[in-house]
């Protein structure tokens, strides 16, 4: 007769053996990627082209599900709750690393409760007003909204997005407030840009390029130490003699704790499989960003530039102490 501990000994062999199968089939249906932000919008146009390109290796259609909240922070949420199979990955910007001092309350502790499978790009921002806004440069467009800031309109994809940062910097350098007209994502606001409703904002060239190109609305600078690539004759701020409102957005991709390393690695392998599509390379350049060193595509690259831009955003953002809850 067989000894209990044997058999359970065995099952357990077993049964490490079937969950190893399993995975080593991963993936085996469809995969959801969770955006934070509203569809349209810069967050939502880079998961669209990553989950497309992402798909091809994998062999599995990633479908894109939006999550929209202020500052995006229901889909990381989310994502904790969600089964560690790797058939759920979030993709997130830098709003990752500032939500822990935007919010007291967050439910989720970025470099705590998430496997990360790697960094995807770099996006400047640029600072752009409705069409008709009465200003004709940068010169111009600081003296109306200096003169005018009790009714300047500044909309942002809610508190704790990237454009909330952005407009926080660029109040703080120039010294002047404006009222904020908080959305659920860029492309809401955007929008009321387009439509007149409100006056400016600063967002991602990943949703504004199209929108400046074909002069649907001004642009005034660009928000990187650099001139962007694509938009050449737009001044940087630094330029513009504005110090200390410099930021561009990161985007990185994140598992649910505890996700299988096996699925983990093909995700991290689909990543970098991206990275190097030219069509990702030609749809980047076209949005005014382009892909990130497939050496940096990695978790552990991820890991450590969150941290590090936790280290750089936490003081600046407690000094303005600004709260979004
Ligand atoms: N990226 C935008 C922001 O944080 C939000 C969006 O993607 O809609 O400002």
């Amino acid at each position: 007769m067989l000894s209990k501990s044997l058999i359970r000994g065995a099952a357990a062999t077993l049964f490490a053996l079937a969950a190893s199968l399993v995975h080593a089939q991963y993936p085996t249906k469809s995969i959801t990627m969770l955006v934070p932000f509203a569809a349209g919008g810069p967050t939502d146009i880079v998961a669209r082209v990553m989950a497309q390109a992402m798909g091809k290796p994998l062999g599995q259609t990633i479908i894109v599900e939006n999550r929209p909240s202020n500052g995006g922070i229901l889909a990381p949420e989310q994502l904790t709750k969600s089964s560690p199979d790797g058939y759920t990955i979030l993709i997130h910007h830098i709003g990752m690393s500032t939500a822990p001092f935007l919010y007291r309350t967050l439910r989720y502790k970025p470099q705590e409760d998430f496997e990360y499978i790697g960094l995807i790009n770099e996006v400047p921002m640029t600072i752009i007003a409705r069409g008709n806004f009465p200003a004709a440069n940068f010169k111009e467009f600081l003296t109306y909204i200096k003169a005018n800031n009790a009714k300047v309109t500044y909309a942002n994809a809610g508190l704790g997005a990237a454009s909330h940062l952005c407009g926080m910097l660029f109040m703080s350098a120039i010294q002047t407030d404006f009222l904020t007209v908080p959305y659920k994502g860029t492309a809401p606001a955007m929008n009321d840009l387009l439509g007149g409703q409100v006056d400016f904002m600063c967002d991602q060239t990943t949703s504004t390029t199209s929108h400046i190109k074909s002069g649907k609305v001004k642009v005034f600078a660009v928000t990187t130490p650099q001139r962007v690539a694509s938009l050449k004759d737009v001044p940087t701020l630094e330029e513009l003699g504005v110090k200390g409102a410099d930021v561009s957005v990161w985007h990185g991709m994140y598992a649910p704790k505890g996700t299988p390393k096996s699925a983990l690695d093909k995700l991290v392998s689909a990543l970098q499989v991206a990275l190097k599509d030219p069509v990702v390379a030609t749809r980047f350049a076209e949005l005014g960003t382009e892909p990130i060193d497939v050496k940096r595509a990695t978790p552990e690259a991820l890991r450590t530039f969150l941290k590090s831009e936790m280290d750089k955003w936490g003081p600046l953002i407690k000094k303005a102490g600004q709260y979004a809850d």
